[in-house]
C-alpha cells in the first residue's frame, strides 16, 4: 500500500511543480498558446498546457480533472524494490490501515540483556550464571530489591499508582543470582521433595528473577500464597500492571505452558508497548505471544 502510494505522490508533486514553473514562466515571456508553451518548455503534458492557456479559476478546474484523469502508475525504480523486500498487499484490510502489526520481532527473546527475554523449564538463560550489568535499588518501595534500571523506575512507578489507589504493597525480592536461586531451590527440594519444588520455585539458571526484569510482591501476611490475589494489591497489579510494563508472568490456569502454578505476585517487566499489546489482545503468556513451545516442565 505504501510502496504504491508514495510514487504517485511524489509524481502529482513533480507536475504541479512543473505546471506551475510553466504557467510562472509561460505568463511572464507571454507565449500566446499552451502549445507554444508546451514546445518551447519541453512539456506535452496536457494539464500544465491547460494550466499556461487558462485563467486562474479555470487552471484550477483543469488541474483537478487532470488530478482525478487515471494517470498512468508510475513504474517502481529499482532502488525502491530493493529497499521493501515485502510486495505491496492489493487490499489491505481496514485493520492493516488503522494499526500497522506489532513488530514481535523488535527484541530478542534470547538474550538474557533483552527486555522481551523468555525464561521457562525449557529456555534457561544463556550463559547460565548471567548476571545484568544495569542493576540498581528500587528505591522508595517497601521492601526493598534491587532491579535492572528500567524495570526499577517502572517498578517505582506501579508502587506509586498503587498506593495512590490504597493497594500498596512491599516487595520480597527482585534479582536473585544463581547462588541464591541454587540455595533457595535446594532448600525447597528438601523440604517439599523435587517434583513438588519444581512447580513453584526455578532450577538455577532457569529462573526470570535471575534476570533482573522479576519481582515478588507481597501484601500483609500473604506472601508468595493465592490468597495475595484477593488482596487490594492483588487486585490492583492484575488489572494495572500491564499500564507500567508489567505482566503478571504465571496467571492461572497456564500451569502447562509455563510451567509453574498462578503466582498472582511475580511480576515480570516486559516494556510498556509490549504489555500493552499483550493487555489489548488478551494475550496472557510469553510463551503464546511469541509462539514458543509450551514448557510444563524441564526437557
Ligand atoms: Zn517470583
Amino acid at each position: 500500500m505504501r510502496v504504491s502510494r508514495e510514487p504517485v505522490y511524489v509524481h502529482r508533486r513533480r507536475r504541479l511543480g512543473a505546471a506551475l514553473l510553466v504557467a510562472v514562466v509561460g505568463t511572464l515571456a507571454g507565449f500566446g498558446s499552451a502549445e507554444m508553451a508546451s514546445r518551447v518548455l519541453g512539456t506535452d503534458d496536457p494539464a500544465v498546457a491547460a494550466l499556461v492557456s487558462s485563467p486562474a479559476g479555470e487552471a484550477t478546474a483543469a488541474s483537478s480533472t487532470a488530478e482525478a484523469t487515471p494517470t498512468p502508475t508510475p513504474t517502481p525504480s529499482p532502488s525502491a524494490d530493493a529497499a521493501s523486500p515485502v510486495a505491496p498487499t492489493p487490499e489491505p484490510s481496514p485493520t492493516a490501515t488503522a494499526a500497522p502489526a506489532f513488530d514481535l520481532t523488535a527484541l530478542s527473546v534470547d538474550d538474557p540483556d533483552s527486555l522481551w527475554v523468555v525464561v521457562n523449564k525449557r529456555r534457561p538463560l544463556d550463559p547460565l550464571d548471567y548476571a545484568p550489568a544495569d542493576l540498581v535499588d528500587v528505591s522508595g518501595v517497601p521492601g526493598g530489591a534491587t532491579m535492572r534500571e528500567e524495570a526499577a523506575a517502572a517498578m517505582q512507578g506501579l508502587y506509586r499508582a498503587a498506593e495512590e489507589a490504597d493497594a500498596a504493597f512491599s516487595i520480597t525480592t527482585g534479582y536473585r543470582d544463581r547462588g541464591l536461586q541454587q540455595y533457595l531451590y535446594n532448600g525447597y527440594v528438601a523440604e517439599s521433595g523435587q517434583e513438588a519444588a519444581d512447580r513453584f520455585s526455578a532450577r538455577p539458571g532457569y529462573s526470570e528473577h535471575q534476570t533482573g526484569l522479576a519481582v515478588d510482591i507481597r501484601a500483609g501476611a500473604c506472601e508468595l500464597e493465592p490468597c495475595f490475589a484477593d488482596t487490594a494489591a492483588g487486585r490492583y497489579v492484575a488489572e494495572h500492571a500491564w499500564e507500567h510494563g508489567f505482566i503478571v508472568r504465571y496467571p492461572a490456569g497456564a500451569e502447562d505452558v509455563t510451567g509453574y502454578i498462578y503466582e498472582p505476585w511475580h511480576l515480570r517487566y516486559v516494556g510498556a508497548r509490549l504489555a500493552a499489546h499483550m493487555h489489548d489482545e488478551g494475550i496472557a503468556t510469553l510463551e503464546e505471544l511469541f509462539s514458543l513451545k509450551a514448557a510444563p516442565e524441564y526437557r
